[in-house]
């Protein structure tokens, strides 16, 4: 069985031309999909301008493939919802929805785990289990608008996985969010954060100028960033920075670099400085955050006070910087938590 949410237009243009259809019908087929805001169909009797004899044919080879929601946490706090959604063969992935004053925002997964073993993170503590297709991470936005009937305009690829390890899936994906007949959303509104997988951000770059980069830095020297993050054994700062400035200049799009502060291993005055001399002159943003501590793990999260000292000192060096507001505390908000704490009871 295909999944329809799966093809980008051209391919579902393409299953028509092997059905025998008109062109049209793809068009036709994508517009139901992704109506609007939570009323996209999911079977194919809603596709009334559609033929009986091809709604039929249909329903034989393919499906249009929602992720279930499995479990919703929304926060007292702020009305930030975390969703548990359940994919065909049983695995489950997260996604943030959140409110803000420009819109709403979805933060989604990109694989089911993660193989880049990061110290801090959650989302990596059992491994990589697959790739989700393209299907299953637009899914994720399909299936959180039919949840709250409210449309997202913004879209970032924070939640569990590495982008960068999926590239043809994410590809497809944006493509197909990107699409007017699609989610029409903008790729200006579009983010994706990868650990730093040096040759993607070219071929990132390349493809998809006008989608923002943010990129976990997460430290200052080569020492301790291998220390937090074993990616950098293979790609090592000053590659990467060479990667971020290639990319700032071809597509003269802001970087933005994520450092997450984790008390008395990455947020002394020396790192801040150390970070500054880095970054200083690159056309680049420093979004600081708070660790949200992961009970498998001792690291502890650096206190508002140094968190701001660390921001002002980036500040007063010439480097933006600012300290990431925290959405959803209540509710585990945060880097596979939900995932895991599900994977655990089972
Ligand atoms: N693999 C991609 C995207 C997923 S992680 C990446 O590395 O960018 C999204 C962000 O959350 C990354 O910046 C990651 O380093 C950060 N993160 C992971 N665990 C965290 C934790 N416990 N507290 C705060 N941020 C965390």
């Amino acid at each position: 069985m295909i999944n329809l949410l799966d093809l980008q237009l051209n391919e579902i243009e393409e299953l028509m031309k092997k059905l025998g259809q008109p062109k049209f019908r793809a068009a036709q087929i994508f517009g139901w999909m992704y109506k609007e805001a939570g009323k996209g169909a999911e079977s194919f009797d809603e596709m009334t301008n559609v033929p009986a004899d091809l709604r039929q044919k249909l329903a034989e080879i393919s499906t249009i493939g929602l992720p279930e929601v499995l479990k919703v946490q929304e926060s007292k706090l702020d009305g930030t919802r975390k969703y548990l959604f359940g994919l065909e063969d049983g695995n489950a992935v997260e996604s943030v929805f959140m409110r803000y004053k420009f819109g709403n925002s979805i933060c989604v997964s990109s694989q089911a785990g993660c193989r880049m073993g990061c110290s801090f993170c959650a989302s990596t503590l059992g491994g990589l289990t697959r790739n989700l297709t393209a299907g299953e991470i637009a899914g994720q936005i399909l299936s959180a608008e039919r949840d709250t009937g409210e449309r997202i305009s913004h879209v970032v690829v924070m939640g569990t996985g590495e982008p960068f390890d999926n590239y043809e899936n994410l590809s497809s994906f944006i493509k197909i969010i990107n699409s007017p007949k699609g989610l029409n959303i903008g790729m200006r509104n579009i983010t994706v954060s990868t650990c730093g997988i040096v040759p993607m951000i070219k071929r990132f770059g390349d493809d998809f100028p006008q989608v923002n980069l943010a990129i976990s830095l997460h430290a200052s020297d080569n020492e301790s960033r291998s220390a937090l993050m074993p990616v950098n054994r293979k790609y090592p700062m000053g590659e990467l920075l060479k990667a971020c400035r290639s990319y700032t200049e071809k597509t003269s799009r802001r970087v933005t670099f994520e450092y997450t502060l984790v008390k008395g291993v990455n947020d002394s005055r020396e790192d801040a400085d150390r970070l500054a001399k880095l970054l200083r002159g690159m056309l680049c943003h420093v979004n600081l955050i708070p660790l949200n501590t992961v009970k498998e793990r001792d690291f502890e999260t650096t206190g508002k006070a140094a968190a701001a000292a660390f921001r002002n000192r980036l500040e007063e060096s010439g480097v933006p910087a600012t300290i990431r507001r925290e959405l959803g505390d209540d509710i585990d908000a945060a880097c596979g938590q939900l995932r895991r704490s599900t994977m655990s009871e089972k």
